[in-house]
């Protein structure tokens, strides 16, 4: 049986050690001097207000929570795009952790090396280059924001530990498993190899709409907290009143066996915070009408201003920036949407083109 820990909260107060009573308090995962990794979800170099990175006054309590309990906390991810110093430095710097680390004196990562490691359970990927930021912790707090995202529907707990995975390597993976089931079921491949001993959600200030980087900021309040990656996605799905089926990585989960046998709430229960009305991204739906999906594609809007980010993370080769504008060749394109994930300007939407 599953456990996941839900309160309301706010930045000014998360509530950390309440939310970890029910599941044996943070000294329960951490012992004396370990170095902690809060594995962030530092998708790419925006303010906290756009809700596209875990909040840095999450962060915050979730790390003097470790360091009360003897823990040494550092904080580490691997954003979209190339998996360096200079790509850490912005990201760290706009998402407000760079602040966070000077105030409080918590490491940083910017180790950008990786190890080679056998998988030999995986059912889609049996080996991968894994970052040493991971590999290096002796335990690992996933912090995961609350937010859609335009491929997988929701980006949640299960695919925090994604971020494991170096930054273009992600994007190639996205080329080799180009089918929602398939992506997904890499996604539980990496979770499983490098699975957090605990998974606190930011879902204080969320985004809905065309995430996982230009949705909109949704003001839910709540945190929750589990040891299970899939029992925290399942009460998620509850709580927004969609079936946890309908998402590619809990629908794998569930034919691999993967979903707890029971969840149990000893704080709040989904029902008592749950909402209607939360909107997910457009290519997802089909799961409040029941109709069949339409096929969306990336469109360059004229917001684009030439940056070349999404030439350079399209793992299909099927954008070229050209005259500082990316042009979009949609014969290549496999929809897997990195493009729109990473645009710094939100010029890509997604909508119904019509191919020749
Ligand atoms: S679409 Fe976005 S990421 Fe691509 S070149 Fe234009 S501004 Fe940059
Ligand atoms: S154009 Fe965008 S959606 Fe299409 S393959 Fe490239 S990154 Fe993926």
């Amino acid at each position: 049986m599953a456990k996941v820990g839900i309160l309301k909260a706010t930045y000014s107060a998360p509530g950390i050690e309440r939310l970890l009573e029910p599941l044996g308090g943070i000294e329960r995962f951490i012992e004396k001097g370990d170095r902690v990794l809060l594995k962030v979800n530092l998708l790419s170099a925006r303010e906290p207000e756009k809700a596209v990175t875990t909040h840095p006054e999450f962060v915050r309590a979730v790390a003097m929570a470790v360091r009360k309990a003897g823990g040494r906390p550092c904080i580490g991810d691997s954003p979209g795009g190339t998996f360096s110093q200079r790509t850490l430095r912005k990201a760290y710097k706009w998402s407000g952790l760079e602040d966070l680390a000077g105030e409080e004196d918590i490491p940083l990562n910017y180790d950008t090396g990786v190890r080679r490691l056998d998988i030999p359970k995986g059912k889609r990927l049996l080996r991968s280059p894994v970052c040493n930021y991971v590999l290096d912790s002796d335990k690992v707090i996933a912090l995961p924001k609350l937010k859609t995202h335009s491929f997988q529907y929701l980006t949640l707990a299960c695919k925090i530990m994604y971020g494991a995975i170096p930054g273009l390597t992600k994007a190639k993976y996205h080329a080799q498993f180009p089918r929602r089931a398939s992506f997904a079921d890499m996604l539980l491949d990496v979770l499983m190899l490098v699975k957090p001993q605990l998974v606190i959600m930011d879902g204080i200030l969320g985004m809905q709409g065309q995430g996982p980087a230009s949705g909109d900021p949704v003001k839910l309040g709540w945190v929750l907290a589990s040891t299970d990656p899939v029992a925290m996605d399942i009460t998620v799905c509850r709580v927004l009143g969609i079936e946890p089926v309908g998402i590619p990585v809990l629908k794998r989960a569930k034919i691999r066996h993967l979903w707890p046998e029971r969840i149990e709430y000893p704080l709040l229960k989904p029902e008592e915070i749950s909402i209607t009305g939360f909107k997910l991204p457009n290519t997802a739906d089909h799961l409040l009408t029941g109709k069949k999906p339409p096929g969306k594609s990336p469109i360059v809007t004229d917001k684009c201003i030439g940056c070349g980010d999404c030439e350079e993370i399209c793992p299909k080769g099927a954008i070229t920036v050209d005259d500082e504008v990316a042009r979009l060749d949609y014969s290549k394109c496999i929809r897997c949407f990195c493009c729109h994930e990473v645009c710094p300007e939100n010029a890509i939407k997604l909508g119904t083109v019509k191919v020749k």
